[in-house]
């Protein structure tokens, strides 16, 4: 269970939830025919509007990063 969240920049509890999507997506890197990408998850403040966490919803798509 995810711990409760709260706004680091006002402190209010009120937190609502949206989703990036369409040609907002995060892709994979160099894109190619079959691109796979994901919708991105935001948590932002109801009160001021700070993004508290995103969360890309299909990590499993991407490549590993490498040094
Ligand atoms: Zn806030």
């Amino acid at each position: 269970m995810n711990k409760k969240l709260s706004c680091p920049d006002c402190g209010s509890m009120e937190v609502k939830v949206g989703r990036q999507t369409y040609y907002a997506r995060l892709s994979n890197y160099p894109v190619k025919l079959f691109n796979r990408d994901s919708d991105i998850e935001y948590y932002f403040c109801a009160k001021c509007g700070t993004i508290i966490k995103q969360v890309v919803l299909n990590p499993e798509r991407f490549n590993d990063y490498e040094q």
